[in-house]
């Protein structure tokens, strides 16, 4: 007699009671069809009423009386019963598989959180004046230095009317103020309900660009994809400033023609008020907004209304994958080569590969963009995996800026110390003379300003946390993990000498030297210090944009989001900084950094110049970046990839290990290895740890991990489970945290 199989099922799927699962017999005529995340009836209840339920796990214990459990009647199969939430569990149970955790907490993703929430009112904010007085109003403002009334007003003046959520939040506008305003007939608040007037929306198509004949192909070419069964996943490799938004825009209006939905993931950081608005403009109030800031409540909100069909697009971050659309057809996935579209807390989803796979299960397409496009991206392409279509050209015909390379080795020699080498302050002290703006990029990726002996060498770590402490302006050097401060020491702690210092420079050190050399500018900085506030770094982008400053100094985030068209010379200290992080995507993500960085430059009428200061100016990451040249920087880094059997050529999981006693943690780690061994046999070569992670410590918590490489992703898959039912027996997992991470 075969054994018999039990299936752990939920009915409910509300958030709170994803816990509370009943056991069903799963009788043998539909085992075959039956795994974790299968949409079934069941006979629920006393009156044993036919409802749906969803599969989390199948297992041969039986956890209730044998004699009264039920059978599982069917697995769902007709399509017109089939609704979104069952194709995002379905979504959910493959994530199960691929990054390994369990089926709940992937459903806790994958599906809206249900908080009782009272409704929101959708408000939207009027200009009420015409435009003498606007142009009246905001001379008035900028008298007074009335900020954010300035910034409301100007946002007014462009666009007319604008979500009140986009105001108090992106422009960051207090609500006392816009109060105030409309007290003075302004502007006029209008629940979105009452006022419901897509007319004047559309009045704003009059701006929509005409596609030019690059774009108008791509576009061409993938709505007949969309209606043949043809390769559904389209890759646009496009210069920064090419049009693809535009061509993604036109797009999604097609798939709107067609009665569906989009969702379009943007990187946290690039998701500026300017991009939102440009979506609002062309699809009016049916496009909806999620991100970091919104809270539960508003995202559950954003959520019903895709799901009760008020809204076509969804933009946001990468958990805006999930909105529950009934009817999907597009997801387009914008920097796809962005690092923060891998999760990273468990399931570590990455949001590229996650939304291939909805896709599939939605029959919709997929669309990635980048001018710098992930080596996994390209190489699929380039197989013929995905179609692959390129825009080489600036669509407001700017030409790309001219890049010179300077090795500061040579300026050391020269008797130049300071961090900005001749060639740049002189094209600084150009740029202030002629009105023109700056901005200088400090690569500061994978590194932070530590303090060290600069007699014994030693560094000054956090005592919670095995990261170096950074010092900051104020004098006190402070964790970037766990929030530890203490005072800069006087003298080395190690071996008393008083020649400690700061390694390297932070950008507000920078700030100091660069205003000291050029005492007229006017410098802004942006960092993690400078835009801690809410929208931070919108305020200070769009101080720049009006022109504010003279100069911006910035790490990575001051790369993406606004057009600065006055922005005619980007300067990029330190180029080769983020090539000493201890990752195989080092190459990759420097080369990203420089590109975008150079792309800032020579985006309106003047062309662009941009100077990268290197260490190392023959490295082909700093040379291919400097020549804008991607196709060589791939063939490069792509072989250096096949040397060393990393992704994209070989396929790599992680597991990540975590706990508080390192021993402990180190022999677990050891024993999986010798697992992975006895599953996979002895080519000890793809298995590589376990070692500490690069940072191994973290309050307290001790981080390790192991990494197996292998041809196919789904013998990873299954050396992982496994390891789960190997963990899973064994108490010695108890205590410790394992997640795991495939990289295909
Ligand atoms: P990307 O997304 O590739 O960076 P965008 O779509 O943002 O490029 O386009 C850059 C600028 O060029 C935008 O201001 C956009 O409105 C404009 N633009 C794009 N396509 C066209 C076009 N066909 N005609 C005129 N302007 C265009
Ligand atoms: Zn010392
Ligand atoms: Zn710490």
């Amino acid at each position: 007699m075969t054994r018999q199989v039990f299936a752990n099922i939920i009915v409910d799927i509300s958030h709170e009671k994803l816990d509370r699962t009943f056991q069903y017999i799963v009788p043998d005529g539909l085992r075959d069809r039956i795994h974790a995340g299968s949409v079934v009836m069941i006979p629920f209840g006393k009156a044993n009423r036919m409802t749906k339920g969803y599969v989390l796990q199948l297992s041969e214990k039986p956890e209730y009386d044998l004699s009264k459990m039920k059978e599982v009647q069917d697995v769902l199969t007709d399509e017109s019963q089939i609704t979104c939430e069952d194709r995002l569990v379905e979504l959910a149970a493959w994530m199960r598989d691929i990054y390994g955790t369990t089926m709940i907490q992937a459903l806790r993703t994958v599906l809206p959180v249900k908080k009782k929430m009272r409704q929101k009112e959708k408000k939207m904010i009027r200009l009420l004046i015409d435009k003498e007085e606007t142009v009246q109003r905001l001379a008035f403002f900028r008298q007074k230095n009335q900020r954010a009334r300035l910034r409301l007003l100007e946002a007014l003046s462009d666009e007319k009317e604008i979500p009140y959520e986009l105001v108090t939040g992106k422009l960051n506008v207090s609500s006392e103020a816009v109060k105030a305003m409309e007290k003075q007939g302004i502007l006029a608040c209008e629940s979105f309900k009452v006022y419901r007037n897509p007319v004047h929306m559309k009045q704003e198509k009059a701006g929509t660009v005409i596609l030019n004949e690059q774009q108008q192909k791509i576009v061409e070419d993938i709505v007949r994809r969309g209606k043949t069964s043809g390769k559904r996943v389209s890759l646009i490799h496009g210069i920064t400033g090419s049009g693809k938004t535009e061509v993604y825009m036109e797009l999604i209006a097609d798939v709107i023609a067609r009665g569906k939905q989009a969702i379009v993931l943007i990187p946290e950081i690039a998701l500026t008020y300017q991009t939102v608005m440009r979506f609002y403009r062309r699809f009016g109030e049916r496009t909806s907004v999620i991100h970091s800031k919104l809270s539960q409540g508003e995202r559950y909100d954003q959520f019903l209304r895709a799901r009760n069909g008020d809204i076509d697009v969804m933009i946001g971050p990468r958990s805006a994958l999930f909105t529950p659309f009934p009817n999907l057809g597009i997801i387009i996935i914008d920097e796809e080569h962005e690092p923060t579209y891998q999760s990273e807390s468990a399931p570590r989803y990455h949001a590229r590969e996650t939304g291939i796979h909805r896709a599939e299960i939605e029959n919709a397409l997929v669309v990635l963009g980048s001018a710098t496009p992930s080596l996994e991206a390209y190489k699929r392409a380039l197989d013929g995996e995905y179609n692959l279509y390129r825009l080489d050209k600036r669509a407001k015909d700017s030409a790309l800026p001219t890049s010179h390379i300077v090795d500061m080795r040579e300026e050391m020699a020269g008797g130049n110390r300071s961090i900005i080498s001749k060639v740049l302050g002189e094209k600084i002290r150009e740029r202030l003379k002629s009105g023109q703006q700056v901005m200088l990029f400090l690569n500061r990726r994978g590194y932070s300003g530590f303090i060290s002996c600069r007699s014994c060498g030693h560094v000054i770590m956090c005592p919670h946390c095995d990261v170096s402490l950074s010092l900051h302006g104020n004098g006190r050097m402070v964790c970037h993990y766990c929030g530890h401060q203490e005072a800069k020491p006087v003298r080395c702690p190690e071996c008393g000498s008083e020649f400690i210092s700061g390694f390297g420079i932070g950008t507000q050190q920078a700030q100091e030297i660069v205003q000291k050399q050029f005492p007229e500018a006017r410098v802004l900085r942006m960092d993690m210090d400078t835009t801690r506030e809410k929208d931070g770094h919108e305020k200070i982008l769009s101080a720049f944009a009006n022109q504010e400053a003279d100069i911006l100094i910035g790490t990575q985030m001051i790369v993406k989001g606004h057009d600065f068209p006055n922005v005619t010379l980007v300067g990029i200290l330190a180029a080769d900084l983020s090539l000493f992080a201890q990752d195989y995507r080092a190459s990759e993500r420097t080369f990203q950094l420089l590109t975008q960085a150079a792309g800032r430059a020579g985006r309106g009428k003047e062309p662009g110049e941009v100077v990268i200061q290197t260490y190392d100016p023959e490295h082909y990451c700093i040379r291919t970046a400097a020549a804008q040249d991607y196709a060589e920087f791939y063939d490069e880094e792509i072989s250096y990839r096949m040397v060393a059997g990393y992704p994209p050529v070989k396929k790599m999981m992680s597991i990540h290990g975590s706990g508080r006693q390192e021993e402990h943690l180190q022999t677990a780690m050891e024993y999986l290895r010798k697992m992975v061994l006895r599953i996979y046999g002895e080519h000890k070569g793809n298995v590589i740890g376990p070692a500490d992670e690069s940072i191994a410590r973290i309050q307290e918590i001790y981080r390790k991990v192991l990494y197996i490489k292998s041809d196919s992703v789904r013998e990873l898959t299954e050396i992982k489970s496994r390891l789960e039912q190997y963990m899973e027996v064994n108490e010695g997992y108890r205590n410790i945290n394992i997640q795991f991470e495939i990289d295909m």
